[in-house]
């Protein structure tokens, strides 16, 4: 008994200084508890942006918003997803908020974090793509990447208008700018690793896989029905 109890001792301190690592390493984690410790400022419902933004740049932050919720939802046909936003828009914040390097981030499809030099209708209407497909596909599908990395990438590089990873045509059809030289990851954790290498443009790339994807299927159309089809369980099929 005795030996037990030492055990689960050991393991409430584990488990506990490795949560207080995981914080200390990763402030959104922090931050989504506690928004005013790390200096954001509720603006709205589930609004969170930095103290120190000015009122200007709050009002066209809010704009962004809208504008990149708009480009969401005339993908998807509709937004259901309810994340709470967090927006840095001072060197302060994001030091605060470790910056290194990745403009924004999603957390599965509960918030977003978008960073200084991410502040623009491109990268929130990335992230908000990223949180719409978690919120259809459910925390457990995601997490065990049942659409691949590639796939989830691309789709929010499209959807977002980002048109440093891909071309549009005159007629309005996405066009391909580099093509995949290679399988990409499928696994986000592959994903990210695989970014380090920068002579790689993972993100053209994976747009370009998209794009040929939905020619080789019925477009957007068949994005949807995928995602409906991989959240009852059904595989993807690349
Ligand atoms: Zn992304």
């Amino acid at each position: 008994m005795r030996k037990r109890w030492w055990a689960l001792s050991a393991l409430s301190v584990l488990l506990v200084g490795g949560a207080a690592f995981a914080v200390i390493e990763e402030p959104a984690f922090g931050m989504y508890a506690c928004p005013s410790c790390y200096g954001f400022q509720q603006s709205g419902d589930g609004l969170y942006l930095d103290g120190e933004m000015s009122g200007e740049a709050r009002d066209e932050t809010l704009g962004m918003i809208a504008a990149a919720t708009d480009r969401v939802t005339d993908f998807y046909g509709t937004f259901g997803g309810k994340p709470l936003i967090f927006i840095c828009a001072t060197d302060a914040c994001d030091k605060r908020m470790k910056y290194r390097g990745a403009k924004a981030k999603a957390f599965g499809e509960t918030y977003i974090l978008v960073y200084s030099q991410g502040r623009s209708t491109m990268f929130l209407a990335h992230e908000l793509s990223h949180i719409e497909l978690a919120h259809r596909l459910g925390l457990s599908r995601v997490a065990s990447n049942a659409i691949p990395a590639w796939f989830n990438e691309g789709l929010a590089v499209l959807i977002s208008e980002d048109t440093r990873n891909f071309e549009n045509s005159e007629s309005g059809d996405p066009q391909c700018i580099t093509p995949p030289d290679g399988p990409l990851p499928a696994g986000m954790y592959e994903w990210s690793r695989a970014l380090a290498d920068r002579d790689r443009p993972l993100y053209a790339m994976a747009a370009c896989a998209v794009i040929r994807w939905m020619r080789k299927n019925n477009g957007r159309e068949s994005v949807l029905k995928t995602l409906d089809q991989v959240a009852t369980g059904a595989a993807f099929k690349p």
